[in-house]
């Protein structure tokens, strides 16, 4: 038989990470010790209450059948009561809210239900590779909004052409902003309303890093800010909140048109999270802040080793005060690819070249927390030995 794959996954650009990944075997076959600071996928256990509460629940044969398409009430119920404690956000959660099988399932899913062939969705670049191959297996064309340094890595709304707002229907937004780890100002949100609401463009908010931030300066959720419900949704996942990224659970609140619209796909091709997750996922939600201000603690420390100790070696960082990310610009006597290759095979040092978010991110290289501070200092030191 010929199998030939569709034009979709056939087009889909050049997996970056492929080069990457086969870098880190030779050198791995080599017997040299690999720091990998590439996937952002946190080191530290999932709390131990919520472990608890999901082999209770497992025991419970009344999640052992086909869950809700669109998420247990309990569960949203939770979401709706952890947005009014944490942002003071009032969500419905019969109208407004979803459970997802993580957060990326709901992304990749919601062009599909608003998007027709040929309409254009504004996607921030860099950004999170969803969000374009989502477009693009929904039949729509992505229109790139470059994130600048000057500009605190925010879209110039301003600078989209006439005929893009006119054509768009969606946009895809994110902050704390994986991978340049900005963070939005309430200022900022506020012209993004102003601006979907001119053109009828619908925001799909990423809030995936709200809990990771440092020096006790919380980030706001798109929700808080006055007229966002009328344009827009907003994502949220427990996958880096209560170190969960395995479990696969998240969800999405806010304009009830847009979660009937993404509930209507999700019902007809998904089934929805295992109940006892979605269990687990509530005692993660009701929980006590402090095991979220525990792995901040944990992040914020590593952060402190790892950002001024690339500075002290010359390294142009911008200065994390969300996320677990790195953000720095690469020598100019680099490329994106070439300084990712030169740390792997000189140092052993696995980091992820900004390119691979989109060309915006050509020049910048992004490192992960997600690994011991002895291992982060031990990465400047190496990088101080080759030198870049
Ligand atoms: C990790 C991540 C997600 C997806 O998380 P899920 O595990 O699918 O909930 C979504 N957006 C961004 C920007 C991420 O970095």
């Amino acid at each position: 038989m010929n199998v030939e794959w569709s034009d979709r996954i056939k087009n889909l650009p050049p997996y970056l990470f492929a080069a990457i990944d086969a870098a880190k075997q030779a050198v791995q076959a080599k017997g040299m010790d690999i720091i990998d600071l590439g996937v952002g996928d946190p080191d530290l256990p999932t709390p131990g209450l919520i472990i608890e509460r999901l082999s209770s629940a497992a025991r419970d044969s009344k999640n052992h059948q086909y869950p809700s398409y669109i998420g247990m009430l309990s569960f949203r119920e939770a979401v709706a009561k952890w947005y009014k404690r944490r942002f003071s956000v009032s969500i419905d959660p019969r109208r407004e809210s979803l459970t997802l099988i993580g957060s990326k399932e709901g992304i990749g899913h919601v062009p599909l239900a608003f998007i027709n062939p040929g309409d254009l969705v504004l996607v921030p670049d860099p950004g999170y590779p969803v969000y374009s191959v989502a477009t693009t297996f929904a039949g729509g064309v992505v229109y790139t909004m470059p994130l600048k340094r000057p500009n605190g890595f925010f879209p110039d709304l301003e600078a989209i052409p006439a005929d893009v707002c006119t054509r768009a229907k969606l946009m895809f937004l994110n902050y704390p902003n994986n991978p340049t780890t900005a963070v939005a100002t309430r200022e900022f949100f506020a012209r993004v309303v102003e601006f979907a609401s001119r053109h009828n463009i619908i925001v799909c908010h990423d809030n995936a890093y709200s809990e990771i931030y440092f020096d006790d300066r919380r980030p706001i959720s798109f929700m808080e800010v006055d007229g966002a419900r009328e344009v827009g949704v907003e994502f949220h996942s427990l996958s880096k909140t209560f170190n969960m990224t395995g479990w696969r659970i998240g969800s999405v609140v806010g304009n009830e048109s847009v979660i009937a619209g993404l509930g209507k796909v999700k019902t007809n091709i998904d089934s929805g999270v295992f109940q006892a997750v979605q269990e687990a996922g509530i005692t993660a939600l009701e929980a006590d802040d402090q095991i979220v201000a525990d792995a901040r603690a944990i992040y914020q420390e590593r952060r402190n080793v790892l950002v001024p100790g690339l500075k002290s070696i010359g390294i142009d960082v911008y200065p994390t005060d969300a996320t677990f990310y790195v953000w720095m610009d690469v020598p100019s006597s680099f490329t994106s690819a070439s300084l990712a290759s030169h740390l792997i095979e000189k140092a052993g040092i696995v980091a992820t070249p900004g390119n691979g978010f989109g060309n915006a991110g050509e020049g910048y290289l992004r490192m992960t927390l997600c690994a011991p501070k002895e291992r982060l200092a031990e990465a400047v030191d190496r990088i101080k030995t080759i030198g870049i």
